[in-house]
């Protein structure tokens, strides 16, 4: 068998203990004689599962009682329009413009009501994050929207901004579950799987319960969140793989030691790729010191035209997907829960022999 490093943006990598536990529970999942893939939704087998993944998120995330835990389908993409549709009563939200994502659910948003961006550093290429305080905010506003984690920019709010009485709505579909976070902050989080929970097809929403009800008319059904809320995510057929996938996975975190530490680890990990970019004169980090990812890591080398050479070189020694998105240029190690330590060893390692061999 073969595994490389694969530093993709998402879908990423897994954990191996999580793929071999799969694998094993496979073809006969707990002696029902099929596989989870075929397990009834409405089964007791699966009850167990989703209600398993929904007090494992609880305990890592420390979530309180008045939140409920949405597992739902549509990926980030969705929530750019359930928010608005479920939020909206007054018509009117602000959005911060962190990046392409961020523009993303700021188009969508204004299909439904007036979207008033208060911060914004698209000027600057995105590469840092701007200060937000509730002074900022229209008191009328519904809700303000950030993206805690820029995947492409590499760029993540290291503060959680106050937005007083307004609930704050989190994208934070590359940061979830990678350090520790105040959810009573946050009015909504919302985040697509394939990045720290699981495969692509499964969106965990967790939302305060009084902003659950208050959809608009023209809401469709399978787009309020009280129908998903009501009928504990089993409306329709839920993604029943990626919530087994996501429980496995968050009983992986769980038995490393939780969120504090796989905080730990990937600050670690984070710090070694950035501290040998600022001590090296061939490479360079685009992005603002206080305003870094330590999950989604862009750096270039400026100056030279050797990216193709540098992916094309990382591959052939294992390191896989470190081409920086088209929007951006230059390389990104994405560095989620599940790269190990040694798989960040191994991309400064090739840096530095690049880096010999290139001057
Ligand atoms: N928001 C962020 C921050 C993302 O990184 C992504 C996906 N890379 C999305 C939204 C879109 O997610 P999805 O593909 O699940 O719709």
């Amino acid at each position: 068998m073969k595994r490389v490093y694969n530093f993709s943006a998402g879908p990423s990598m897994l954990p191996l203990a999580v793929l071999e536990k799969a694998q094993k529970e496979l073809p006969d999942y707990k002696n029902s004689g099929m596989s989870v893939m075929e397990l009834s939704h409405r089964s007791g087998l699966f009850t167990d599962i989703i209600t398993e993944a929904e007090s494992l998120l609880r305990e890592l995330m420390n979530i309180p009682d008045n939140y409920k835990v949405l597992f739902v389908q549509g990926g980030a993409s969705q929530q750019f329009a359930m928010v608005p549709l479920n939020l909206m009563k007054n018509g009117k939200a602000a959005y911060v413009n962190t990046g392409s994502w961020s523009k993303k659910a700021i188009k969508e948003a204004k299909k439904y009501g007036q979207v008033n961006v208060i911060a914004s550093s698209e000027d600057d290429n995105f590469t840092f994050i701007p200060k937000v305080n509730a002074s900022m905010i229209d008191p009328e506003a519904d809700y303000v929207h950030i993206t805690t984690n820029n995947t492409i920019e590499g760029t993540a709010f290291r503060e959680i901004p106050d937005t007083g009485n307004i609930p704050l709505v989190a994208d934070m579909s590359s940061n979830i579950l990678s350090e520790e976070i105040d959810v009573s902050k946050f009015g909504i989080i919302y985040a697509g799987a394939q990045k720290n929970i699981g495969p692509a097809g499964l969106t965990v929403v967790i939302i305060r319960e009084d902003l659950i009800g208050n959809a608009s008319d023209i809401c469709p059904t399978m787009l309020d969140y009280q129908t998903h809320s009501d009928s504990g995510s089993l409306y329709n057929t839920p993604p029943t793989y990626g919530i087994y996938m996501a429980k496995l996975v968050f009983e992986w975190i769980k038995e490393l030691g939780g969120i504090e530490a796989i905080q730990k680890r990937n600050k670690e990990k984070a710090d070694l790729l950035y501290d040998y970019i600022a001590q090296s004169d061939f490479y360079a980090s685009p992005v603002a010191e206080d305003s870094r990812s330590i999950m989604n890591i862009p750096f270039v080398i400026p100056g030279r035209d050797l990216d193709t050479q540098f992916v094309k070189e990382a591959k052939e020694a294992g390191l896989e997907t470190l081409k920086g998105h088209r929007s951006v240029g230059g390389m990104r190690a994405s560095i989620y829960n599940a790269m190990p330590v040694e798989g960040v060893e191994a991309l400064v390692s090739f840096m530095k022999k690049f880096e010999e061999e290139n001057k």
